[in-house]
């Protein structure tokens, strides 16, 4: 089923998800929190990295989205396997090195980590903003193409800082959606998947899509589902969900994960991968193909 071919091919869009969310991150992010019509009023079509913002970032700086990201990667890798202990204490560390922003419902995750150890934040209906899906790549990287390590380590990580069944939801679907993109699944395939989402929690059905943009994972999916199956190509698909506004940076991210997966390295601008900051892209890079190294796939394979 599988050959070096396809291996090569998994690894190319592994680094294009990873590349491609902080690409989302780092676009969206100079228009976070602004509505669409403020955007439209501002630049037009907003298709530029320019950094600025609320944050006052730099051209082709990442946010919490990446950063995050970056924590559970760094954990994998260097465990070699899943430890949900030295994912918490790359977060308590990423949190103590002051980042340039953190969700609410991370803080005080990871602030009950560093206070008692809690690696199991308590149930919460409210705990449904998108901070566990945003952080979702590496883990459906490190456990390709396995769906039942998927959802294991996708809720386990989620559970750390978001413990409800919507946020729940979303992170296994996004998961299993990138987990058929990085092995070459065709768009209606997806759709399927998304369909089959909405099928389930009738709140992500995304058409007609509301425009609402936000933070609260249906928002965020709906919006990420709307655009990426609406575009043609990677830029189409990430300049219209930041132009949505309202998280922007976060919306952006999760689009650009399952759209750098779906079209690959090929698909990225360059005029976008060349703003980014170099540090960040190479150590995605060298995390990307660790993670796809340290996979089921490749032990089951190839190994
Ligand atoms: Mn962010
Ligand atoms: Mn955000």
């Amino acid at each position: 089923m599988f050959n070096q071919y396809n291996l090569d091919e998994i690894r190319d869009r592994a680094r294009a998800a990873f590349i491609g969310m902080a690409i989302g991150d780092a676009l969206g992010a100079t228009v976070e929190f602004m509505t669409a019509s403020e955007i439209a009023a501002k630049y037009g079509l907003f298709m530029e990295i320019t950094g600025g913002g609320w944050l006052r970032l730099k051209p082709g700086q990442v946010t919490d989205d990446t950063e995050m990201a970056l924590c559970i990667a760094r954990a994998i890798v260097a465990s070699q396997g899943w430890s949900l202990e030295a994912i918490a204490r790359n977060f308590a560390a990423w949190l103590k090195s002051r980042p340039v922003d953190c969700g609410d419902t991370c803080r005080k995750g990871i602030r009950a980590y560093m206070l008692n150890g809690a690696l199991v934040s308590p149930p919460n209906e409210w705990d449904a903003g998108n901070g566990a899906a945003m952080r979702i790549l590496p883990v459906a990287l490190y456990s390709l193409p396995d769906a039942e390590l998927l959802k294991k380590c996708a809720l386990e990580q989620a559970h750390l800082t978001h413990n409800n069944p919507v946020s729940d939801a979303a992170c296994v679907c996004l998961g299993e959606m990138l987990q058929l993109a990085i092995c070459g699944g065709a768009k209606t395939r997806l759709r399927r998947q998304a369909d089959g989402l909405a099928a389930r929690f009738p709140t992500f059905a995304f058409e007609p899509y509301r425009g609402l943009a936000s933070g609260y994972v249906v928002d965020t999916m709906q919006t990420v589902f709307h655009w990426f199956f609406r575009g043609r190509n990677f830029e189409e698909c990430l300049v219209g969900t930041v132009n949505q506004g309202g998280d922007a940076d976060t919306t952006g991210a999760i689009c650009g994960m399952l759209a750098g997966a779906y079209y690959g390295l090929d698909g990225i601008p360059r005029r976008w991968t060349k703003r980014m900051d170099k540090k960040v892209i190479a150590e995605i890079e060298d995390v990307s193909v660790q993670l796809v190294a340290a996979s089921p796939l490749v032990r089951m394979y190839y190994g």
